[in-house]
């Protein structure tokens, strides 16, 4: 966990005066503004993954990314309240901190920011940042959905973990297709000086996307979530074949074997959530939201019309 150009023993002093294999658990923003501002100088550079914490192997593979290519890795944990609607699951959400640091630690983080909710939003917080249009009022965005408010939350922690830690690079899933395509549109729009990496999704050996949500999955809806990825595999290999309807008739028929109403499951370009009837020569996102037992799942696949990859 040496910084490329970085005296190792000047390192461990400004990352951690005790402990430089260990991770840095840091509350307070102005503290962590006070640790990064001499990496800063020195010239590191600072990767950002951020995470709501219960982590799994997909934010290990963002922490694995982050570590291989920043000379700083900051991963912050904030489970952030305007991000959950009101009937959502903001109370119950899983976490357990001891765990996510030394997960963090062992996968090479140097500082783990875990803000308690007053200090993202303190008394009389008034501002947003919000992408609005077509890329939020779809899938997730839709009112009927999830509802726009969701991205807004998104977005406006976002741009206050990007502020607090300016990040060179930040590191989100594909998992979460449509925040990184906000995301992204919020970091040209706004000139965040921040390159945005957006990883594979991990999944468990038998598909199912993995998320600190499956947590709430009982055996029998465990087994019956399952049918999420095999559903957009089969509009995959349709597709191609036979066309994108043919290719949602497929999954929607998958999903119903297994006794899964999807809340959506559309076909939009994968660059600006626009419809796609057809494929073309730009990818096109299949994406899935259900609630499956407990859990309110999505999950999704590209299709790559240039390697036509299965
Ligand atoms: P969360 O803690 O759910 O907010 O997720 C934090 C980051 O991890 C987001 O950028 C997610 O897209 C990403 N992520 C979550 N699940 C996966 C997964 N199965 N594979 C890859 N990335 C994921």
């Amino acid at each position: 966990m040496t910084p490329k150009g970085m005296d190792p023993m000047n390192l461990a002093e400004l990352v951690d005066p005790t402990h430089a294999e260990d991770v840095k658990l840091v509350r307070a923003r102005e503290e962590l503004r006070a640790a990064l501002a001499p990496v800063r100088r020195e010239g590191c550079s600072i990767g950002l993954v951020p995470t709501m914490g219960c982590l799994h192997e997909g934010h290990l593979s963002l922490l694995r990314a982050a570590r291989a290519e920043c000379d700083v890795v900051v991963m912050s944990l904030f489970v952030n309240p305007t991000q959950f609607g009101p009937g959502e699951d903001f109370e119950r959400y899983p976490r357990d901190e001891e765990r996510d640091l030394r997960l963090a630690a062992e996968t090479g983080a140097d500082f783990v920011w875990a803000p308690p909710v007053e200090e993202i939003y303190p008394d009389g917080f008034a501002t947003h940042v919000e992408v609005d249009g077509s890329l939020t009022d779809v899938l997730c965005g839709d009112p009927s959905r999830r509802g726009p408010e969701h991205f807004r939350g998104v977005t406006t922690v976002v741009a206050k973990l990007f502020n607090a830690v300016q990040p060179d690079v930040a590191y989100f899933g594909q998992k979460d297709a449509q925040q990184a395509v906000v995301i992204r549109r919020m970091v040209r729009d706004l000139d965040f000086r921040v390159r945005i990496e957006v990883l594979p999704i991990v999944r468990e050996a038998d598909g199912l996307a993995m998320s600190s949500r499956n947590a709430y999955l009982d055996p029998r809806a465990r087994q019956q979530a399952t049918a999420l990825s095999r559903a957009l595999g089969i509009a995959k290999e349709t597709a191609v074949a036979a066309g994108i309807d043919a290719a949602l008739e497929a999954a929607r028929a998958e999903l119903r074997a297994a006794g899964v109403e999807p809340e959506y499951l559309e076909a939009r370009d994968a660059e600006d959530l626009t419809p796609v009837a057809e494929l073309s020569d730009r990818p096109v996102l299949v994406a899935v939201a259900a609630q499956v037992g407990g859990a309110r799942l999505i999950d999704n696949v590209l299709l790559k019309p240039s390697t036509n990859e299965h």
